[in-house]
């Protein structure tokens, strides 16, 4: 208690990536809601092991390891397109890091919402119970769907600490794991203080015990026209990452919402699920950010703003990427000399623009490889971006077609049938209660379909050459290869909201399970919760009046 309060208070932390800070233990009646069996593997925690009162204690903030003295994080970060200043970790404390014996990954754990820390500036520390329902659900969610995420161990409620937000919600703590929790904003706060041997210290603690040393770079570009140093092709390394998983969010219509660079993870991991949302009918422009105004965290502006966060971690390490001996530099001390600084400046710039190339590239790559997927291709083909990813797309925003059922239900339309059948089959895609999808009649949209459905059976026709010993369109193969990557199930704004209500108000304990079952198994039919009803419900479309909500940011 007296280290808190020497430590916990808020205030300007200079020269610092972190400081050691313990989490709160002011409430005596922690009531552990859920735990995530996923979580467990992936740590190496014995199942069992969460019924004990050591585990409860320490992913509530009751206990902790004293030779893992606990730490925050320093960082500032770039949002909305300005510099805001140091502004994080405010509420997130990590615990230790802890590597698995089987998998020989190393984990850090972390708890959300155990009170203040000095980066807490005018708030509380705190996560609120229904926000903390929210992380807990989707990065598991987007585990399960092979989505680079930060991952959720448990959900704690405390109900005796009672947090001010819009009115006076219960808080919750959510422990969650990263291989890394840095962020792009703890470089930017260091350029931002004009620390050159911060950045510096912490580009090599990145380079040497997050990606594991030089040796796990990628090999320098062969055309390149400046020699790449290890720095350089740490840059290259992230920007990598962050392409794929954006390839990613794009083909399950996965939002962040808030997409700043203290957001923007430095190793290509989904971070901080505040206002996100997955794609109801589709539509490119749509924000679940409220306060969103001018759409820079769309769904269509996603891989953009990515690349926007991407080129300030290169101004970041621009004396690094630029430096034409990192071994043997002055300017991490003394500065750039005069002469240095114009080509340092020019090779800078030529790295960063470099990796934007790389990035599209990377970014497209990914995108194809899994459209064709989904589809049940089994080849890539870059003409498909016109001739029938892009088309396809285009319906579902002329008809307001649902984003995910559309793929789902692709997997289940047979193949070898005429041009009427197809529009029969087409019926499937628009709702059923809905008369003009899209402003348009219900025949019109069937048709439009029926024609995509030609182009898409023809596609799957002409690639049976490539394919060793097929002849003819296996349509039970191709359904079960297209549901292994077609989700069923999303943890859909409306959803999240009925079960948030449940837990919060009426006390309801049952139905986290049921949603975490089918969170955890986003691709099954079913999920046998012995409650189908409300499996229907939650992986079927969305009552129209609540689809595309938007969220505000309080949490
Ligand atoms: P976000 O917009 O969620 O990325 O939040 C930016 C930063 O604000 C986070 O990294 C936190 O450090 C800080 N923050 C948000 N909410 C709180 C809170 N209730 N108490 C302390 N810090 C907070
Ligand atoms: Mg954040
Ligand atoms: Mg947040």
């Amino acid at each position: 208690k007296a280290l808190r309060s020497e430590v916990g208070q808020p205030r300007m932390v200079k020269n610092a990536h972190f400081t050691w800070v313990r989490p709160d233990d002011e409430e005596d009646e922690p009531e552990l809601l859920a735990v995530s069996p996923n979580a467990m593997r992936d740590l190496g925690i014995k199942f069992g092991e969460e019924q004990t009162e050591k585990f409860q204690d320490i992913v509530s903030g009751k206990q902790f390891y004293k030779e893992h003295y606990p730490w925050s994080m320093c960082y500032g970060g770039w949002q909305f397109g300005s510099w805001a200043g140091q502004l994080g970790d405010g509420r997130a404390i990590s615990l230790f890091e802890a590597t698995n014996p089987e998998t020989g990954i190393r984990h850090e754990l972390q708890l959300k919402g155990a009170g203040m820390t000095p980066y807490s500036r005018f708030a509380d520390g705190r996560a609120v119970l229904r926000s903390s329902i929210r992380e807990f659900l989707v990065s598991e969610h987007l585990r399960a769907l092979h989505i680079p995420s930060t991952g959720a161990l448990s959900l704690t409620l405390t109900p005796s600490i009672r947090v001010i937000r819009e009115r006076i919600e219960p808080g919750a703590i959510v422990a969650r794991y990263a291989q890394s929790w840095i962020r792009i904003g703890n470089f930017d706060i260091f350029r931002a203080r004009g620390d050159r041997a911060g950045i510096r210290q912490l580009t090599d603690y990145v380079l040497n015990e997050v990606y594991g040393g030089e040796d796990k770079l990628p090999a320098p570009q062969e055309d390149s026209k400046f020699p790449e140093n290890r720095y350089v092709r740490l840059y290259r390394a992230i920007v990598r990452r962050n392409a794929e998983t954006v390839a990613h969010w794009q083909t399950v219509g996965f939002m962040n919402g808030v997409l700043n660079t203290d957001n923007t993870s430095i190793i290509g991991l989904s971070l901080d699920f505040g206002p996100f949302a997955f794609m109801d009918q589709f539509d490119p422009n749509y924000t679940p950010n409220h306060d969103d105004y001018t759409r820079r965290y769309s769904f269509g502006n996603q891989p953009s703003v990515i690349w926007w966060n991407l080129v300030r971690l290169g101004e970041d390490l621009a004396e690094l990427l630029g430096a034409a001996d990192v071994d043997n530099e002055t300017f991490m001390t003394s500065g750039v000399q005069e002469d240095e600084e114009k080509p340092l400046i020019e090779r800078a710039e030529y790295f960063i623009k470099a990796a934007g190339e790389e990035y599209k590239l990377v970014f497209l790559t990914k995108y194809l490889e899994l459209m064709s997927n989904k589809l049940g291709f089994r080849t890539v083909r870059d003409t498909d971006m016109d001739k029938i990813y892009s088309p396809l797309l285009d319906l579902m925003e002329k008809y307001e077609l649902d984003f995910t059922l559309t793929f789902r239900k692709l997997c289940s339309i047979p193949t070898g049938t005429t041009f009427e059948e197809k529009v029969e089959a087409a019926d499937v895609f628009v709702r059923a209660d809905e008369e003009n999808p899209g402003g348009h009649s219900r025949e019109e949209a069937k048709t439009e379909i029926a024609k995509w459905l030609e182009a898409w059976e023809g596609r799957l026709v002409s690639e049976l050459p490539d394919i060793e010993g097929e002849k003819k369109l296996d349509d039970k193969e191709r359904e079960q290869r297209m549901k292994q990557v077609n989700p069923h199930f999303i943890p859909r704004g409306w959803l999240l909201n009925e079960i948030i209500e449940k837990v919060e108000k009426r006390g309801d304990r049952e139905i986290l399970g049921k949603v975490m079952a089918m969170s955890l198994r986003p691709f099954e039919d079913s999920w046998g919760t012995g409650d189908e009803e409300l499996e229907k419900r939650f992986s079927s479309e969305p009552p129209k009046v609540e689809r595309a909500i938007q969220c505000s940011c309080s949490s």
